[in-house]
């Protein structure tokens, strides 16, 4: 029979993940908990590998929870002559959103177009169609071209004077870091061990061959050695660091740029819906509306300074403001409107003579004389395929051909339990409504979009807790939090999304997690200091 208590992914049972860390030998180590890792973990233990994954922050601390939240097929990467890469993210946009539909979500993105910035209608109906071609769109979703006054009539807010038309594409968009999580937890489900606060800090070698990493655990502040078969560096921007730490640093490397998004509330960019406008320099820009804020980015620059605190500059904000300003009639906005912001960092490979926007997105594999295979650039969107192309690398390099499955995470949905389509999910969402009270009522679309059926059981506890404390509790007990940034940060986005939620939860928050973690005071003011300086970076710009 399945102890439950050990199928729970929850601070409760995180000792005996530990020890099991400690205490097994791994078929395959994967240093990395952001989506390229999450994505990796998930392929293996799901084809049989005894799988572990280390995270040395939380899960999706690093790129993946400061991305555009898009799951698109790069319409620029066209521009780029990218081909394959648009195929493959254009393609996998469907798979995704079949695996996840509450969560990667149908968005019709407007492009407006320009008489003197960006390309001419004949190009674009050309470069729309075959972005549509390549990537399998449905022929209802495919790319509509729009005259100037359709185009402000999609969107009322666009300065008219220099206007010629527009087009309407489909897109898809996500929760990143949600998105991270929710395979991080089918992993588990499907037989990986993974841990967070625990860092790879050394490797152990036999016979010149990789077979094992030595891991820093904050939490209960212990070093252990960690053994396994194989090891893939899926470090995202730290990828460099481990290759260093292999002494396999050689011939090609990362180039990391820097992109920033900015938050504005919604009644001061009211946008009806997403749109991706040319800024007039080479550069495009998304400004996505999203419940009660719009979002707007992104820069992207070369980056050269401490990857594990990286925020916006007064450059970047002031960048996309002047950019928002341009190009929205009646926007006049300032650094006093943003009211937060994320930077997140490409993880490129570098190429000699390129700029920061003309290096390939396409990701990379690496191996070293010692074993060890490391994976860099690529896309959220296309973290499937990354993760079969790895696994298969590691399955053919080390194990009999034939000893694991083929990959086949194209069919198993990242959530338990998952919906069907779509349509099932604006049922749920309905038959909730209809239940809702005057607490839960505005809550209910958030909820759905955030934890799928599960948001039922949360309304059920919060009828005798309160809403928070059930989401609070619904996090603890299956998404393994062990701190509150976890919780407002990567689990339910408040830090970007609603400030004013933050501002009024945090010592609630505060005090049930010191109940349910056994905190003493020191650790609470730790925590809320931690979370203040969060919320300072995001808003007060450097
Ligand atoms: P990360 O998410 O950075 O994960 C690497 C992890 O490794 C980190 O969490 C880190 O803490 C951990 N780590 C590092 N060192 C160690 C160690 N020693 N031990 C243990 N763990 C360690 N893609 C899209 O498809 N759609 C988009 O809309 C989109 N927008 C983007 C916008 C911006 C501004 C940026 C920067 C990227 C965007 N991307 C987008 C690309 C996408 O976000 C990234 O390709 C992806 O998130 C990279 O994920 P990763 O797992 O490789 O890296």
């Amino acid at each position: 029979m399945i102890d439950v208590f050990l199928t729970m992914f929850s601070h409760a049972t995180r000792n005996s993940l530990l020890k099991r860390l400690q205490s097994e030998k791994f078929d395959l180590l994967v240093i990395g908990g952001g989506i390229t890792g999450a994505g990796i973990a998930l392929d293996a233990a799901s084809r049989g590998l005894k799988t572990a994954l280390v995270e040395k922050h939380d899960f999706a601390f690093g790129t993946s929870s400061r991305s555009t939240k898009l799951i698109h097929g790069g319409l620029r990467y066209l521009k780029q002559l990218e081909f394959g890469l648009v195929r493959e993210v254009g393609s996998e946009r469907a798979v995704v959103h079949q695996l996840a539909p509450h969560l990667v979500i149908p968005e019709k993105m407007l492009l407006p177009l320009y008489e003197k910035r960006g390309f001419g209608s004949m190009l674009t109906s050309f470069g729309l169609k075959l972005y549509d071609w390549l990537a399998g769109v449905k022929p209802e979703d495919q790319r509509k071209m729009l005259t100037k006054k359709q185009t402000l009539k999609a969107e009322p807010l666009l300065q008219s004077s220099d206007i010629k038309g527009g087009a309407i594409y489909a897109e898809y968009r996500t929760d990143d870091a949600r998105l991270t999580i929710e395979i991080i937890k089918t992993g588990f489900r499907n037989g990986s061990l993974p841990v967070n606060y625990s860092a790879v800090t050394s490797f152990i070698y036999e016979d010149g061959k990789i077979s094992g990493a030595n891991i820093f655990d904050a939490e209960t502040n212990t070093t252990f050695p960690v053994y396994s078969k194989t090891i893939v560096n899926a470090a995202g921007p730290w990828v460099d660091e481990l290759r260093e730490l292999d002494q396999s640093k050689k011939g090609k490397r990362l180039h990391l740029t820097k992109g920033v998004h900015i938050v504005i509330p919604r009644e001061k960019l009211p946008v009806k819906q997403a749109i991706y406008f040319d800024v007039g320099d080479g550069r495009m820009i998304f400004a996505i509306p999203r419940d009660r804020i719009t979002y707007v980015g992104t820069t992207d620059t070369n980056y050269t300074g401490l990857k594990d605190e990286v925020y916006a500059s007064k450059t970047d904000v002031e960048y996309l403001l002047d950019a928002v300003n341009k190009t929205f009639h009646g926007a006049a906005l300032t650094t006093a409107d943003i009211e937060s912001s994320w930077a997140g960092l490409r993880p490129l490979i570098h190429e000699e003579g390129k700029s920061a926007s003309e290096l390939s997105r396409k990701d990379e594999i690496f191996e070293s004389d010692s074993g060890l295979i490391s994976i860099a650039g690529g896309k959220l969107t296309g973290y499937r395929k990354m993760a079969e192309r790895v696994v298969d690398l590691v399955i053919d390099k080390n194990f009999r051909k034939g000893e694991f499955k083929r990959c086949y995470t194209n069919s198993i949905p990242i959530t338990n339990p998952g919906f069907s389509s779509y349509e099932e999910v604006k049922r749920f969402t309905r038959q909730l409504m209809m239940q809702a009270t005057t607490e839960t009522t505005p809550y209910i679309y958030y909820l759905v979009h955030t934890y799928g059926l599960a948001a039922d059981n949360i309304l059920v506890n919060a009828s005798s807790k309160g809403l928070l404390i059930a989401e609070l509790n619904h996090c603890l007990d299956n998404e393994m939090i062990l701190s509150a940034s976890d919780f407002f940060i990567r689990r339910t986005g408040t830090l970007f999304f609603n400030m004013q939620r933050l501002t009024s939860d945090i010592e609630v928050v505060l005090v049930a997690m010191k109940e349910r973690l056994g905190w003493d005071q020191t650790k609470v003011d730790q925590e809320r200091n931690r979370l203040k300086d969060s919320t300072k970076l995001s808003g007060q710009f450097l």
